[in-house]
């Protein structure tokens, strides 16, 4: 029997409008959550990210502000925009969209973000907090993988987990999400060997490396939940997943698209952050 598809548009779909019950006693009380998105450079994929958030923060009553700046601003004028946006009473949340030039220090302008603003959660404080087991704003592509994961009814606990891909805002934080819900994890990487028995042996396998095709028939086991993070351009033009998708879905028992999979329930989530930032205001 093919795998059954995990759909994250719908998830994400279910998600947002589960804010609105939370949004509307926001407004009783006089708050509109607020989400400020800085955008440097001309980045085509960078710009439809921003848009598709802008676009979701309307859909929820959330506002939104998007700080547009040339691809030579300097860190100087960045640091003071943050600055601001951290003093502003009416902001509840400050992104700043990835990747920045690389003339630009990405890691010191996101550590420049109040960690009660950082809805993205890539603050050292949020990240800390995570690894505590005491998780605040948890980075949105992880906490939608595990929020997929839940959907599906997939269980976790007692559960081998896998993680391909250390990346800090997608890998690490995956696997420590999954180790929090007592699974028992392994992270792999660029420099993991013989990586296909080690895939093998998951009932829940998460893919985050970037590499089309990566994970195939072979490496998955019969039946497990297969989540695959990646977005990656094929040579037709149209975006794949890590997944050799039609050969997985022959053998797994879940499966996410790509699209239509994990790239909806970032952004749902990082609005759900707004809000709970808004939330935490009135405290
Ligand atoms: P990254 O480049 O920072 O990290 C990739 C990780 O994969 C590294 O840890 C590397 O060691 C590992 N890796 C690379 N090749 C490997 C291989 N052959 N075998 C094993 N491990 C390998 O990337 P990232 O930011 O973590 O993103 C990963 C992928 O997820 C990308 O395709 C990215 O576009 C996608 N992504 C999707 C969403 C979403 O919302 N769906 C969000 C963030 C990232």
């Amino acid at each position: 029997m093919p795998a059954k598809l995990i759909d994250g548009k719908a998830v994400a779909a279910q998600l947002r409008a589960s804010l609105a019950p939370r949004v509307a006693r926001l407004a009783a009380r006089g708050v509109r959550p607020a989400l400020a998105a800085v955008l440097v450079g001309d980045d085509p994929a960078s710009q439809l990210y921003v848009r598709n958030k802008v676009r979701a923060c309307a859909d929820t009553g959330v506002r939104s502000e998007v700080h547009a700046f040339p691809a030579d601003a300097g860190a100087t004028a960045l640091a003071d925009r943050i600055e601001r946006l951290n003093a502003d009473e009416r902001v509840h949340g400050i992104i700043v969209q990835l990747p920045l030039p690389p003339a630009l220090d990405a890691a010191r302008l996101l550590a420049s973000i109040s960690p009660a603003k950082d809805v993205d959660g890539f603050h050292a404080q949020n990240l800390g907090a995570l690894l505590q087991g005491r998780p605040r704003f948890v980075p949105g592509t992880p906490a939608g993988v595990l929020r997929l994961i839940e959907h599906a009814g997939v269980p976790i606990a007692g559960r081998r987990a896998v993680v391909i891909g250390r990346s800090t805002i997608v890998g690490k934080p995956t696997a420590l999400l999954l180790l929090q819900r007592d699974a028992t994890v392994t992270l792999c990487h660029s420099k993991t060997p013989d990586l296909a028995p080690l895939a093998r042996e998951a009932d829940i396998l998460v893919v985050a490396a970037g590499r089309a095709k990566l994970v195939g028939r072979a490496m998955v086991k019969p039946g497990a939940c297969v989540i695959d993070v990646g977005i990656n351009r094929a040579a037709d033009g149209k975006v794949v997943g890590d997944v050799d998708f039609d050969a997985v879905r022959e053998v797994a028992g879940w499966l996410t698209p790509v699209p239509g999979g994990v790239g909806p329930m970032t952004v749902a989530m990082l609005i759900a952050n707004t809000v709970e930032a808004a939330e935490r205001t009135l405290d």
